[in-house]
């Protein structure tokens, strides 16, 4: 068993990813082809979004979206303390500083309760992670956004096709950012991502921030980075696309029958009413960690630790702040564990974990040779 199962969804889609390939090499236009338009067209009607912006990846995507909004030396941007390294990396890179929120314990997300608290006279975004592909409290992030005049940028490189109070992730927000890394829910085979909005001057902005800043050729009016997402890639997930409802209903499924198995003995991650989640991962929340991840290893299990440490705990990131302010995210990087989940498992797979699961809360958590040195 592998963590993520990229085999069979390849299996699945052999021909048509093929297909799609051999059209770029035959018509050759590597970079910026037909496929970009194609692609990007496609993303904004299934997002319900205005524009979409192909980029190069998921943390170009974030990267350009703040150089859009002006994000500059001095400036502070509010985001979670717990995500990948991307979400603050690109906040330190523009010489903005990075103001660390704490979590939610049952999801994992940005608790928005906390965010206005952290509201300074330098602050010039909002930056949510929608987590394990679950969007987070879209509706009050925005609410207090509104009233102090930020943009809020949705990272939903993990949430791509989730839906929120009838609207779909990365159109939650000012701008919605999401990854096509191939792990992701929506995969290339290499690296990409893209950018959302209704706002046509930012999309303005952003298409050419992409390509070095240019309105048209040699004609730079911004400094701009190299930041396209190349045709090739876009040809595959055009491929991709076509399954992408049902991949995401199959996750849906295997997502919920996870949580019927282990829901009544252990914490896992919640899903609340108002939304749904792509599962990105499947997380659950266990003290002894790494005796349960080596349990499971033994019966040919793997598993994953989104994340061990939280981003202001991070050398690079360290802070001057105390660490009690993200008493959840320390908490959490110290609990949580994924498991395998994707379209291509069956119901028989996800059985078979969570009893194996289950099978170490009930046996006693002392090392084997202990038990025979009292014998
Ligand atoms: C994967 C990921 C990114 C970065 O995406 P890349 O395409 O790998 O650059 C950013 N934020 C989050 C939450 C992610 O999971």
């Amino acid at each position: 068993m592998e963590f993520i199962d990229l085999k069979s969804q390849y299996e699945a889609l052999r021909p048509k990813i093929g297909a799609r390939i051999q059209s770029v090499l035959d018509h050759g236009n590597y970079i910026m082809g037909p496929e970009v338009e194609e692609l990007e067209a496609k993303l904004a009607s299934y997002t319900g979004a205005r524009h979409c912006i192909t980029v190069a990846s998921g943390t170009e995507a974030l990267l350009i979206a703040l150089m859009a909004i002006g994000i500059k030396p001095g400036d502070e941007v509010i985001t979670t303390s717990f995500s990948f390294i991307a979400t603050a990396e690109v906040i330190v890179l523009l010489g903005a500083t990075p103001v660390f929120v704490d979590i939610e314990p049952d999801t994992c997300n940005i608790d928005a309760s906390l965010i206005e608290q952290s509201i300074s006279e330098r602050t010039r975004a909002i930056i949510p992670v929608s987590l394990y592909g679950q969007p987070a409290d879209m509706d009050e992030i925005n609410a207090i956004a509104d009233r102090y005049g930020i943009p809020v940028i949705e990272d939903g490189a993990q949430s791509f096709g989730a839906v929120y109070k009838g609207r779909k992730s990365c159109n939650l927000s000012t701008i919605g950012c999401t990854s096509f890394f191939p792990s992701k829910p929506l995969g290339c085979y290499g690296d990409g991502g893209a950018i959302f909005t209704n706002d046509a001057q930012l999309a303005l902005a952003m298409r050419e921030l992409r390509i070095h800043g240019q309105s048209k050729r040699y004609v730079h009016t911004r400094v701009g980075v190299g930041g396209r997402m190349d045709t090739i890639q876009c040809a595959i997930v055009l491929a991709k696309l076509e399954r992408f409802d049902w991949e995401v209903q199959r996750r849906q499924e295997l997502g919920s029958y996870y949580s019927g198995a282990l829901s009544d003995y252990m914490e896992v991650m919640q899903v609340r009413p108002d939304r749904t989640s792509v599962f990105a991962q499947y997380t659950v929340a266990v003290e002894d960690r790494q005796s349960v991840q080596s349990m499971l290893r033994e019966k040919g299990i793997p598993t994953a630790v989104h994340y061990p440490v939280p981003i202001p705990l991070q050398a690079a990131y360290a802070q001057s702040c105390l660490m009690e302010q993200w008493p959840v995210a320390i908490e959490m990087s110290q609990k949580v564990m994924s498991l395998p989940i994707g379209p291509y498992m069956d119901e028989g797979d996800v059985a078979f974990i969570s009893d194996a699961l289950l099978a170490t809360r009930r046996r006693p958590l002392v090392p084997a040779f202990k038990t025979t040195l009292h014998a």
